[in-house]
């Protein structure tokens, strides 16, 4: 699957209207004023895709929709695939016939980094302990059939994610909170993201009033950090 390219969302301020496009238009959409030459309040930013590529990734939780749904929402877990990805981006992913390793086809994908770059003891370790999880008998067809709704890519990935927090002598985690805490959370994100981005292809702007976005803004990344194995954040408050 090739990463097709998309051009960047850019939000910028004026007149009291914050407005998302692709590319800076000559006269404010909301009030006509010319925005050349004339000052903006804060410099316009572009704002990432909440979908990268996995293959890039380390040592992350991978969610990407389901091959076959790729025009419902995204809001629910039973049409997305999970996965990890090795140190070198390989990501480890249970199906039907056992866990796959792939290479290529996860390369738009919301990922939630689940080691911190200092943390070299369990980075070290990573690929060995995920290349031994997934030889086990649990993930074998030969002795566990895989099932849609209680034995599938989800458990395979809480399951891995729960292992380590054994060994870093942490208690681990349930089915619920982390669907409902770490991955509902970003869904709802891509979700909102691909709204704003097919409104934008379809009217060339989007606009809202400056107060309504800036709360949006700074939950953004809040959820990113809460789930990496450290600073006790798996395990308190939840
Ligand atoms: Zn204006």
């Amino acid at each position: 699957m090739e990463q097709p390219l998309e051009p960047a969302v850019i939000r910028f301020s004026h007149c009291q209207k914050v407005i998302f496009c692709f590319s800076l238009p000559e006269q404010c959409p909301s009030c006509g004023e010319e925005l050349r030459g004339s000052r903006l309040q804060e410099a316009p930013v572009s704002l990432p895709s909440p979908l990268t590529s996995a293959h890039k990734t380390s040592c992350c939780l991978l969610v990407a929709p389901a091959h076959d749904s790729k025009d419902k929402d995204v809001d629910g877990m039973s049409d997305l695939h999970t996965g990890i990805s090795s140190t070198k981006g390989v990501v480890y992913n249970y199906t039907r016939n056992g866990v796959c390793r792939d290479l290529t086809g996860w390369e738009r994908c919301v990922s939630v980094p689940l080691v911190r770059p200092d943390m070299f003891h369990l980075l070290a370790q990573w690929d060995q302990y995920l290349d031994r999880f997934s030889d086990g008998p649990m993930w074998d067809p030969a002795w566990h059939r895989f099932d849609e709704d209680h034995h599938n890519c989800f458990s395979f990935c809480l399951g891995f994610i729960n292992g380590v927090l054994a060994m870093e002598g942490r208690s681990s985690l349930s089915r619920e909170t982390f669907t409902h805490t770490f991955i509902l959370p970003k869904m709802r994100r891509v979700s909102k993201y691909t709204t704003l981005y097919q409104h934008i292809q379809r009217h060339r702007f989007y606009l809202v009033d400056r107060q309504e976005d800036t709360q949006e803004d700074t939950q953004e990344d809040t959820d990113l950090s809460r789930v990496q194995f450290h600073k006790d954040s798996l395990d308190s408050g939840h």
